[in-house]
C-alpha cells in the first residue's frame, strides 16, 4: 500500500549558520525519506528558517541591519550545506512569510473561538532605556543563593539554582546595562490547563498512528507523563504565554494592537507554511493533503531539547484549531565530539562548512552518522579515530572493495558478462530476504543495526571470494579448462550480485555513490529502488574508482591544532596602541604545571595540566613540543590567558593558552620560551 507522508525537520533559528547538530538531524531525516521513497511512497519533505523573536531582533539591531536582512543572510548560505551533504528537501521556506502569518493568525482565531485563549495582566522586567520588556536571557544580576555575579535571569551557572528574574540581586539589562523596572502588561495565554486540553494530550501522547506505531518513543512518552501528571495527581500543565509586547520581530496578534505571537507559537506553524508554499509551487492540493480525515501521515524529526513544544503545545494547537495532528514524533539525542557536548557559545564542535571546504566526502559523514544512530533518544559521539576506522575499514575496505576486486576479472576475461553456475532463483531469493530485513531496520530508524547487517553481508561476500581464490585461476587462464573459466566467472558474478544488492541497501545512506554504481557499473538509467536488490546483474561496465579513503591529515585539518604564526622577515613591529580597558579584558593568571605529556599523533603539541588556583586543574594544549621535554616542565610556574574561550581540538578541549616568547620567523630563529613569573608568585594570582 502506497503511503503519503509529510515530513519535517526542526526549523533552525536564523541567527546563525548550520552547526553539526543540524546536519546530523537532516541526515537522519533524509535517510528515512529516501528509504520511504525507494519503497514507492510519496513523501513531501520540507523545512524553513525560524526567523522571529527577540534574539534575532536584537542581533540585527546590534549589527545595524533589519531582522529581514539578518535572516536573508543565513537563508542564502543554507543551500551550500544542504546540497553539500545530499539533503534533499522539497522546499525550504521562512516563518517570516505571508503563508505563516495567515496560518498562525487563523490558528489563533480558532483557539480563541474554542474558548481556549485568555488574557492575564502580568508583571515583568522592563528596560527603561531600551523601552522593551526583557526576556529572561537578557537580564543578569547576582545569584540570590550563592551571590555569584553576572548570572542569567533564569538560573545560576555557578551553584545551579533556578529562580525568577525578579529574585536576582541588583539586576541589570544586558542590552542597555540599565536597572530594569517592573511593569505590568496584558498577556495572552493558551489555556493548556483546560480539562479538554489535558484529556486530549493524555490520549494523543499515548496513541498510535494507523500503522500501529506509537506517536511518541517510550522515553519521550515517559517525559510527557511527568509533565502532564496522571488522573490521581491531577494536571500539572500550566497555561502557555503566547504573546509578547512591541517592539518585537514577529506576527501581530489579530485584534490586539502592539501584541505579537511569541516566536514558539508561530515557529512550528512554519511546517504548514512551508508545505503550503511547496504545494503551490508543485501544483499539489494543500487543503486535501492536511485535511484531518486525509491519509497523509505527518512526521516530525526533532532534537530532545524541544520535546515540550512538539509533544504538548503543537498537537494541542493543531487539534483545537480543527487541524490534523502529528502521526509520529521522531526524537533524537545530541551529537558530541570526542565526548564533549557541542556548544555554540564555547565554539567547540565540527564546522560542517569547513568539512565541505576541505573536500571531505559528504557520504563519509552520512555513513558515519548512520552507523551511530538508532531509534532511541540517545546522544551519539563523533570520534576522529572511529570515523577513520569505519570509513576506511568498513565502507571502503569491505563494501567498495568487493567491486574493485571482482569487476576487473569480469571486464578483462569475460567482456563484462556475468554468469551464475548455480540456481539463480536461490541467490535472488537470498538477497530479496536480506533486503527486506534491512529495509525494515531503516524504516524503524535502526540505522546502526542496518549498517551492522550490511557489513556482515559484505564480510561474507569477501570471505567467500577469498576462499575461492579466483586470482589463482586467473593467473593460468590461458591453459585453463572451460570448467575453470566458468568457475572464475561464477565466483566474480556472485560477488558482484552481492555488491549490487548491498548498493541498493545503502542507497538511502549513500545516494551519490550508489547512484554512480547504478548508472556507471550496472548501466541503469535511474537510481536504485528496493526491488533491484534481488535482480541479478547480467553485465557490468568497466569498474571506475568509486571512493577514496579518509586520511588522518584531513581530520587534523578539520580540528586545527594551532594557527601557524605568520612569518615576518626581519622581526615584528609593535602592534597598534590599545587602551588600559583593552588590556583589562585579558585575564592573565599564574599557573603551575602539575603534569605534562606528549600528545599521540601530534608533532607540535604538549598536553599540560595546570593549577590556576581553581578547584580543579585545567587542561591546556600548547605548541611548545619542539622546545621542551614534558618532564622539564613539571613543577614550573608559567602564565596563561585564563579567560580565552575553550577550544575544541582533535585531541581534546584546551582551556586557556600558555604564554611564550618566540621570533616571528621560527625557521631562521628557532626557539620557544615559556614565560615564567618570579619565585614567590602563587597559582591563580592575576597579572595586572
Ligand atoms: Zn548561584
Amino acid at each position: 500500500m502506497s503511503r503519503t507522508l509529510f515530513v519535517t525537520t526542526a526549523l533552525p533559528y536564523a541567527n546563525g549558520s548550520f552547526h553539526i547538530g543540524h546536519i546530523m538531524e537532516y541526515i537522519q531525516a533524509d535517510i528515512w525519506v529516501r528509504t520511504m521513497r525507494m519503497a514507492g511512497h510519496t513523501v513531501h519533505f520540507v523545512c524553513a528558517d525560524d526567523t522571529h523573536g527577540a534574539p534575532i531582533m536584537l542581533k540585527a539591531q546590534a549589527e545595524g541591519i533589519t531582522p529581514e536582512a539578518l535572516v536573508a543572510r543565513y537563508a542564502a548560505e543554507r543551500p551550500t550545506y544542504l546540497k553539500g551533504f545530499h539533503i534533499e528537501f522539497d522546499h525550504w521556506h521562512s516563518t517570516d512569510s505571508p503563508e505563516n502569518t495567515e496560518l498562525s493568525q487563523d490558528i489563533y482565531r480558532k483557539l480563541r473561538d474554542a474558548g481556549l485563549i485568555e488574557t492575564k495582566v502580568i508583571e515583568q522586567f522592563f528596560d527603561p532605556v531600551k523601552g522593551m520588556f526583557l526576556p529572561d536571557r537578557y537580564i543578569k544580576g547576582e545569584c540570590p543563593k550563592c551571590h555569584a555575579k553576572d548570572q542569567y535571569g533564569d538560573a545560576c551557572e555557578v551553584c545551579g539554582a533556578v529562580y525568577a528574574p525578579t529574585d536576582l540581586v541588583e539586576p541589570y539589562s544586558t542590552i542597555s546595562g540599565a536597572k530594569p523596572v517592573l511593569k505590568s502588561s496584558e498577556h495572552f495565554f493558551f489555556k493548556l490547563s483546560d480539562p479538554r486540553c489535558v484529556e486530549f494530550l493524555r490520549q494523543w501522547t499515548t496513541g498510535n498512528n494507523k500503522h500501529g506505531i506509537a506517536h511518541l518513543q517510550s522515553e519521550v512518552l515517559a517525559k510527557t507523563r511527568e509533565w502532564l501528571g496522571d488522573e490521581q495527581s491531577g494536571a500539572k500543565l500550566g497555561d502557555w504565554d503566547i504573546s509578547r509586547d512591541a517592539p518585537y520581530f514577529g506576527i501581530e496578534i489579530p485584534d490586539a494592537p502592539g501584541k505579537y505571537f511569541y516566536v514558539w507559537l508561530d515557529a512550528p506553524v512554519g511546517y504548514l507554511a512551508s508545505l503550503k508554499a511547496y504545494c503551490r509551487k508543485a501544483g499539489l492540493d494543500y487543503d486535501a493533503l492536511i485535511d484531518p480525515n486525509s491519509d497523509t501521515e505527518q512526521v516530525h524529526f526533532i532534537g530532545k531539547d524541544i520535546v515540550y513544544f512538539h509533544a504538548l503545545f503543537w498537537p494541542a494547537t493543531l487539534h483545537f484549531s480543527g487541524r490534523k495532528t502529528p502521526d509520529q514524533l521522531n526524537v533524537h539525542g545530541f551529537i558530541t565530539v570526542s565526548g564533549e557536548k557541542m556548544s555554540k557559545s564555547r565554539g567547540t564542535g565540527i564546522s560542517p562548512l569547513r568539512y565541505l571546504e576541505l573536500g571531505m566526502d559528504a557520504e563519509w559523514l552520512r555513513y558515519y552518522i548512520a552507523a551511530k544512530l538508532n531509534s532511541k533518544v540517545e546522544d551519539i559521539d563523533f570520534n576522529p579515530d572511529d570515523f577513520i576506522a569505519r570509513v576506511n575499514s568498513d565502507l571502503v575496505g569491505k563494501y567498495v572493495n568487493i567491486a574493485s576486486r571482482a569487476a576487473n576479472f569480469i571486464s578483462r576475461h569475460f567482456d563484462g558478462q556475468l554468469r551464475y553456475a548455480g540456481d539463480e532463483s536461490v541467490l535472488s531469493a537470498q538477497w530479496s530476504e536480506a533486503a527486506l530485513d534491512i529495509r525494515e531496520y531503516l524504516q524503524k530508524r535502526e540505522y546502526a543495526r542496518a549498517i551492522r547487517e550490511i557489513m556482515a553481508q559484505a564480510d561474507l561476500i569477501n570471505q567467500t571470494f577469498d576462499a575461492a581464490q579466483p586470482w589463482v585461476i586467473a593467473k593460468t587462464l590461458a591453459n585453463a579448462s572451460e570448467e575453470q573459466r566458468r568457475e572464475l566467472q561464477d565466483i566474480c558474478s556472485i560477488a558482484l550480485a552481492g555488491f549490487k544488492a548491498l548498493s541498493v541497501l545503502l542507497t538511502p545512506i549513500l545516494p551519490a555513490l550508489t547512484g554512480r554504481v547504478a548508472r556507471e557499473l550496472f548501466g541503469l538509467d535511474r537510481g536504485f529502488i528496493w526491488q533491484d536488490a534481488e535482480v541479478l546483474p547480467k553485465h557490468i561496465a568497466p569498474f571506475k574508482h568509486l571512493m577514496q579513503r579518509v586520511t588522518p591529515e584531513m581530520l587534523d585539518n578539520l580540528f586545527p591544532e594551532m594557527e601557524e604564526p605568520k612569518a615576518i622577515p626581519g622581526g615584528e613591529e609593535i602592534g597598534p596602541t590599545i587602551s588600559i580597558d583593552d588590556f583589562a579584558r585579558l585575564d592573565l593568571r599564574v599557573a603551575k604545571v602539575l603534569s605534562c605529556e606528549q600528545v599521540q599523533g601530534s608533532h607540535k603539541l604538549l598536553k599540560l595540566m595546570l593549577d590556576v588556583g581553581e578547584d580543579r586543574p585545567r587542561q591546556v594544549f600548547s605548541g611548545i613540543k619542539s622546545a621542551y621535554k614534558p618532564e622539564d616542565l613539571v613543577g614550573k610556574l608559567t602564565v596563561i590567558v585564563a579567560n580565552l574561550a575553550p577550544r575544541k581540538m582533535k585531541f581534546g578541549v584546551s582551556e586557556g593558552m600558555v604564554l611564550s616568547a618566540s621570533h616571528a620567523d621560527e625557521a631562521t630563529h628557532p626557539g620557544i620560551y615559556i614565560i615564567e613569573p618570579s619565585a614567590g608568585s602563587k597559582p591563580g594570582m592575576k597579572i595586572r
